[in-house]
């Protein structure tokens, strides 16, 4: 197995490719063949010259790559397995847990499905984690938005014309994107705050200059793989009521709280938003698999009657595609490299090594993870 294909997106609203020319070229310097669909860097800004100097085959359709690939790589899930090779590896991003039919297609189709959410969170694969270099980005990006619609600036100014005050960010969990929000927010000149349910997190809020908000909900901690838990239903009350003043008291809040194959927890009423200044902002990057605010939209900002702006920010690292695709290439050539066996000369499928045994869901026609049987 050592053909692979770089599939163009279909998703009109993505904006990054998976792989990009300069690691198609430590791929090739491996030993890997790489073919790419033509287009398939255009939106992150690669030509199919720059590919092509790499060493890939450019192609014009995607059916001519699945034809002679190996492994497919993708940003997004495709609608089907059509088209498919039996036998292909498919890699991408597969949001397995919402999307059951589409695994049992691909099991059905006898394709290989990796979904890179699925990747162990351990030291080793870190080099492969999608989910931190993709969030990391969003969290960035979330201030920037935020800062492009708020009708005030961020730091503190103090001239001759009058004193402004600093804009006031709330950031509701604290994982890779929320740190991301902090830091990017600090940097700007806000005063931040932030709150999440796992302990161990207040230190890290600290010391990038933020106040953690302290929240008494019992014994929280977190899992294995460093996620957060679920909360009850009576804690969810008590996280709702301790927020809400500081919710009104702020310019911008950003709520990124999500429990790893669940439904986000639903941390703003209706009511708290009520409760916020004309003007303020709240970006939702849980919008998708359930949200955080009561009310939010992944298709569409929402201006509420009281002048506070609701913005479903999902996926927000499609509006700085170069680097995500940099980053999301990145992972995928360290997926590629791990599995790399320079004897066969080919990808090998081993299903003793626990990071492939945490990310391969189908194989032989079947499904095969232990999560999804
Ligand atoms: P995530 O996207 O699943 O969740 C985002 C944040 O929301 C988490 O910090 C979570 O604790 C928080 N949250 C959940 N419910 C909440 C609530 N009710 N109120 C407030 N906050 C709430 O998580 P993530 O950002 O992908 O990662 C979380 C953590 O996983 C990281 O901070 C890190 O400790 C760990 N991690 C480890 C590795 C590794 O070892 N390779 C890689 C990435 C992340």
């Amino acid at each position: 197995m050592n053909k692979v294909f770089l599939c163009k997106e279909t998703l009109p609203e993505e904006t990054r490719a998976a792989l990009v020319p300069a690691d198609v070229k430590q791929l090739i310097g491996m030993g890997y063949e790489v073919a790419v669909q033509s287009g398939a860097g255009t939106k992150p800004g690669y030509t199919d010259a720059e590919y092509a100097a790499a060493g890939a085959s450019v192609l014009q359709t995607a059916d001519e790559g699945f034809l002679s690939a190996d492994i497919v790589v993708r940003v997004n899930k495709p609608a089907s397995p059509d088209g498919l090779r039996e036998g292909a590896l498919h890699v991408s991003s597969f949001d397995v847990f919402n999307e059951k039919p589409a695994v049992q297609a691909f099991a059905d189709a006898g394709v290989r499905l990796v979904s890179l959410e699925m990747i162990p969170r351990t030291t080793i694969a870190q080099k492969m984690d999608i989910l931190s270099s993709q969030a990391s980005l969003a969290g960035y990006y979330a201030v920037i938005l935020a800062a492009s619609r708020l009708p005030k600036i961020f730091p503190m100014m103090m001239t001759p014309s009058g004193t402004i005050s600093p804009a006031r960010v709330f950031v509701i969990g604290v994982g890779v994107a929320g740190l991301q929000a902090i830091a990017t927010a600090k940097r700007l000149g806000a005063r931040v705050e932030a709150f999440d349910t796992r302990p161990v997190v207040e230190e890290q809020v600290k010391s990038l200059g933020a106040k953690f908000v302290k929240i008494d909900l019992g014994e929280m901690g977190q899992t294995e793989q460093g996620y957060a838990k679920e909360l009850t239903p009576e804690q969810i009350d008590i996280q709702r009521k301790a927020q809400a003043k500081i919710c009104a008291q702020s310019d911008i809040v950003i709520t990124t709280a999500k429990v790893f194959g669940r439904k986000a927890p639903l941390l703003l009423t209706k009511d708290m938003v009520a409760q916020m200044k004309p003007g303020s902002i709240i970006i939702d990057m849980a919008v998708k698999t359930g949200g955080n605010v009561e009310g939010s939209n992944p298709e569409k900002d929402i201006l509420l009657g009281n002048g506070v702006l609701v913005i479903g920010g999902d996926s927000l690292e499609r509006f700085v595609p170069r680097d995500a695709s940099n980053m999301f290439s990145g992972n995928i050539t360290a997926f590629l490299s791990h599995f790399w066996d320079a004897e066969s000369k080919s990808f090998k499928i081993d299903t003793g090594d626990e990071i492939l045994r945490g990310c391969l869901i189908t194989s032989e026609k079947k499904i095969i993870h232990e999560k999804f049987i």
